[in-house]
């Protein structure tokens, strides 16, 4: 008897507070700017072709080997890059690929609904990576997310306003 009322105190002290959880996938919690999501390509923001040169130093430093490209001869004669596969399946968000690319071609987005219903859709192709990554800044120096709010308001927003209040994540937490 004595563990129930216990139990129903904790309830009750409970009630009237602030919820801590949201409605996902219709409300979705601000990534910290530095969140290391879904690889993608940079682009050029006047001509939208992707910054990278091909070098394949990403290919060779991705532990897990999920990252292809495949080189054609350019109009110049010299070489650029046909297509760029990444193999989403297999990668672990580590941003190494990133860290090493000499020309900042490739960053780290914030995108981490990854899930597909076959496995096809865990292959990336140059054209979707330059579509979710194009103009995002380089994620390992500033961040590539604009968010610049108090560790509270990570718990993020519905209609606009922040679902929790000042203090409610509790001390400690920040960025
Ligand atoms: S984040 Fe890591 S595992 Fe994923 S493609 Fe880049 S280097 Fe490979
Ligand atoms: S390291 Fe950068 S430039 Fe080199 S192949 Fe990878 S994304 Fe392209």
């Amino acid at each position: 008897m004595f563990d129930e009322v216990k139990g129903f105190q904790i309830t009750f002290g409970r009630l009237f507070r602030p919820s801590v959880t949201i409605n996902y996938p219709e409300e979705k919690r601000h990534m910290a700017p530095r969140f290391r999501g879904l690889p993608s390509l940079r682009t050029d923001p006047e001509t939208g072709e992707a910054l990278c040169v091909a070098c394949g130093l990403c290919a060779r430093i991705c532990p897990t080997s999920c990252l292809e490209m495949h080189i054609v001869p350019s109009e110049e004669g010299d070489r650029e890059l046909g297509e760029f596969i990444l193999r989403s399946g297999r990668c672990m968000f580590c941003g190494l690929c990133s860290q090493v690319c000499p020309v900042d071609a490739i960053t780290m987005s914030h995108e981490y609904e990854l899930s597909v219903m076959d496995r096809d859709g865990l292959i990336y192709t140059k054209t979707e990576l330059g579509t979710i990554g194009g103009q995002l800044p380089n994620w390992w120096e500033d961040g590539t997310g604009e968010f610049t709010g108090t560790a509270d308001a990570w718990a993020g927003t519905r209609d606009g306003k922040a679902l929790l209040g000042p203090g409610v994540l509790g001390k400690g937490v920040s960025r």
